[in-house]
C-alpha cells in the first residue's frame, strides 16, 4: 500500500479537507497513474452532501482524472509509463453479465465499481476518487488521453465530456442537423461543442441572455431566450434533437414542443421532482424522450480519440485544492465557466 495526500469530506456537512488515502500496489493489470488535474462535477457535491443517500464517508471525490502513468503492472499491453492517461467515473465492473459484454458497463448488473463513494467489486474495499495525487486502476478501466490535448481542459472530457457525447451519437447527430442544447454549464458548454464540431446547426436554449455571447463563442449558431414565451411558438418544431442539461424544475412538454416530428430530446441533467409529461406531447409527432447516463469505457475512448482529432477540451477555471469549498459555492451559485479543475500537484504537503 502507498499513502498518498488527498482531500476528503469527513461527513455530509463537513468541508472538504487534507487527508490520507492508502492505494493498492500495482497488480499485474494495473496501471499506477499520478494525477496532475481533476475536474469537479456536480455529482461532486450531491454526493459530499449526500443529497442522493447511502453516501459513504471519509469520501474523496473526482472522476475526471487526468495524470502520467507511474507505473504499469507486467501484464499490462495498453499503457507504458510516461503515457497520459484519464479515468472516468469507474474503475470496474463484473466485465462478464449482459451490459458489460456490449460495452455498456455503466449498466453492470452487479453494480459497476464507480471511481469515489462506492467500493471494489470485491464490495468491501472503498474507492477513493481524484482529488488525490495517485491512483491504481485496472487497465480495461483507464483511458487513452491523446497527447495534444491540453490536460487541464481534457480532464472534464471524462464525465461531462462523454455525458454529451454519447446522447449525439447515439441520435446519430450530423452534418445539418438541428441541435438545441438546453443549458449553458458544464455538461451544456460541451454539448455546443461537440455537436458544432460534428456539422449541426445548435441553438443555445438559456434563461440567461448574458450567455449568448459565449454560446457563440463556442460554437453555437443561434440563440433563443427561454425565459420568454413566444421563443416555443417561434421555435416550434424546428429541432432534430435538444439535449435538456438542466437540472432546475422546468416543464418537459414546452421543450418537446419545439421537435419536428420523430425529433428526439434526451435528458442528461436530473431535476430533484417528477416531472410530468403529457402524453400528447409525444404522441403528436412522433417524439421521443429519452435519458442517458455517462458512456461505456469503449465509447469514453472514441470520445477522447474524437476529441483529439478534434482539439476539443473544456473551458476550465484550474484552482488549488485549498479552493475546492469555495469552488462548490460559486458552483451553486452558477458562477463558472464552464468547469472548475484541480491542481492536484496542490495536494502535496496539503
Ligand atoms: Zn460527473
Ligand atoms: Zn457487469
Amino acid at each position: 500500500m502507498t499513502k498518498v495526500p488527498a482531500y476528503a469530506a469527513a461527513s455530509a456537512t463537513s468541508p472538504l479537507g487534507p487527508h490520507t488515502v492508502e492505494r493498492r500496489e500495482p497488480g499485474p493489470h494495473d496501471v499506477h497513474i499520478d494525477i496532475l488535474y481533476c475536474g469537479i462535477c456536480h455529482s461532486d457535491i450531491h454526493q459530499v452532501r449526500d443529497e442522493w443517500g447511502g453516501s459513504m464517508f471519509p469520501m474523496v471525490p473526482g472522476h475526471e482524472i487526468v495524470g502520467r502513468v507511474k507505473a504499469v503492472g507486467a501484464h499490462v499491453k495498453k499503457f507504458k509509463v510516461g503515457d497520459m492517461a484519464g479515468v472516468g467515473c469507474m474503475v470496474d465492473s463484473c466485465r462478464e453479465c449482459d451490459p458489460c459484454s456490449h460495452d455498456l458497463e455503466q449498466f453492470c448488473q452487479k453494480g459497476a465499481a464507480f471511481t469515489y463513494n462506492g467500493t471494489e467489486m470485491d464490495r468491501k474495499t472503498p474507492t477513493y476518487g481524484g482529488y488525490s495525487t495517485q491512483v491504481v486502476v485496472d487497465e480495461r478501466f483507464v483511458l487513452k488521453v491523446p497527447e495534444g490535448l491540453d490536460p487541464a481542459g481534457a480532464a472534464p472530457l471524462l464525465c461531462a465530456g462523454i455525458t454529451t457525447y454519447s446522447p449525439l451519437r447515439q441520435w446519430n447527430c450530423k452534418k445539418g442537423d438541428k441541435v438545441g442544447v438546453v443549458g449553458l454549464g458544464g455538461l451544456g458548454h460541451m454539448a455546443v461543442k461537440l455537436a458544432a464540431s460534428m456539422g449541426a446547426e445548435v441553438t443555445m436554449l438559456s434563461t440567461s441572455k448574458a450567455k449568448e455571447a459565449d454560446a457563440r463563442k463556442l460554437g453555437a449558431h443561434a440563440f433563443a431566450l427561454t425565459s420568454d414565451e413566444s421563443t416555443f411558438e417561434k421555435l416550434a418544431g424546428r429541432f432534430d434533437l435538444i439535449i435538456n442539461t438542466i437540472s432546475a424544475p422546468h416543464d418537459y412538454n414546452k421543450y418537446l414542443g419545439m421537435l419536428r416530428p420523430m425529433g428526439a430530446m434526451v435528458v442528461v441533467g436530473a431535476p430533484p421532482a417528477p416531472t410530468p409529461v403529457h402524453a400528447m406531447s409525444l404522441i403528436f409527432g412522433n417524439k421521443r424522450l429519452a435519458g442517458s447516463l455517462i458512456g461505456g469505457i469503449a465509447e469514453t475512448q472514441e470520445m477522447l480519440d474524437y476529441c483529439g482529432k478534434h482539439d476539443i477540451v473544456s473551458e476550465v477555471e484550474v484552482i488549488p485544492a485549498a479552493k475546492i469549498n469555495e469552488a462548490y459555492e460559486r458552483m451553486l451559485k452558477g458562477d463558472v465557466r464552464y468547469r472548475f479543475v484541480i491542481d492536484c500537484a496542490s495536494l502535496k504537503g496539503a
